[in-house]
């Protein structure tokens, strides 16, 4: 023996996660990494009710289950964790994916202060109660667990033509996870984030009102490695800090965006 493990194929054997903003995009991809990599139990969780039911049915009916939350809530939060626990025993990962982005400019001057509290309560209350709940069950529970936040690459830069509301709320992720990482460790609790590049999801074909195809076309600009950032890079950097491959890893921040570079 040379102390080396042998390559695990399934790396999250017989774990229970859950994913919020499983129905689209990250989220989407991610789950169906964790359902192939071996997971006993993922919960896609939602506002997008048809559309998280179609994908928890289309990767595996037997191990995967939609439930309706909206992480702006943290009734609907706390009731996803407390009832994923009871259908499965215990809560080992939490990706705490869910976000939107912000119609309209909002560069500081012009920043609309509803869309600026929306987009709070979604990005940033929202991803604090989907934490403080995974952590209480990890708790609770024993369970050595990992959380993951999606953050961006505008959680450490900022765009000089707006998005400030935006990146208020991916810079105050980096905090929350910052913060949960030390809180947590006494319990075994890991905390990291990922910040993602530009990808051509959902979210940013209709920020850019466009089809997939021409998205990604636009996304080459914003790195400097040669192609695009993509749900699968994402979704395997979210499926190694959630796996015990990452078992010392805590209060860190992935980027995954081939060197985010602004486009000349
Ligand atoms: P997406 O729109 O495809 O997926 C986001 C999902 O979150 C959707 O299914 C949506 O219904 C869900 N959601 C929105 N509000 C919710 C709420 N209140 N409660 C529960 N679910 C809710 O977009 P995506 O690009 O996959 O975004 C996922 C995460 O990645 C977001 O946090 C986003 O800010 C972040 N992100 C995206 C990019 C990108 O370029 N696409 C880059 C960096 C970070």
């Amino acid at each position: 023996m040379n102390g080396l493990l042998p390559p695990t194929k399934h790396k999250l054997h017989g774990k229970v996660a859950i994913v919020t903003g499983g129905a689209s995009g990250f989220g989407e991809v991610t789950a169906r990494h964790f359902v192939n990599h071996g997971a006993r139990a993922v919960v896609i969780a939602d506002v997008q009710d048809e559309k998280g039911q179609n994908v928890a049915a289309s990767i595996d009916p037997d191990r995967c289950t939609y439930i309706h939350c909206d992480v702006t809530d943290e009734v609907q939060v706390k009731s996803l964790v407390e009832t994923t626990v009871s259908l499965y025993g215990q809560l080992d990962i939490m990706f705490s994916n869910a976000g939107i982005a912000t119609p309209g400019k909002q560069v500081v001057i012009d920043l609309d202060m509803s869309v600026f509290d929306r987009t709070f309560a979604v990005n940033a209350r929202g991803m604090a109660a989907c934490v403080k709940h995974a952590a209480r069950a990890m708790r609770e529970g024993g369970v050595k667990g990992s959380i993951i936040c999606t953050a961006s690459v505008m959680a450490s830069r900022a765009n000089p033509s707006g998005g400030t509301d935006y990146i208020m709320s991916k810079h105050a992720v980096l905090g929350l996870m910052r913060a949960a990482s030390l809180q947590l460790a006494g319990y075994g609790i890991r905390v990291n984030s990922v910040s993602p590049g530009m990808v051509a999801t959902p979210m940013m074909c209709e920020q850019f009102r466009t089809e997939k195809e021409v998205a990604m076309k636009m996304m080459e600009k914003f790195s400097r490695l040669e192609g695009v950032t993509t749900e699968k890079h994402v979704a395997d950097a979210v499926s190694f800090l959630a796996s015990d491959e990452s078992e010392f890893v805590t209060g860190h921040d992935l980027a995954v965006d081939g060197a985010f570079v602004w486009p000349q």
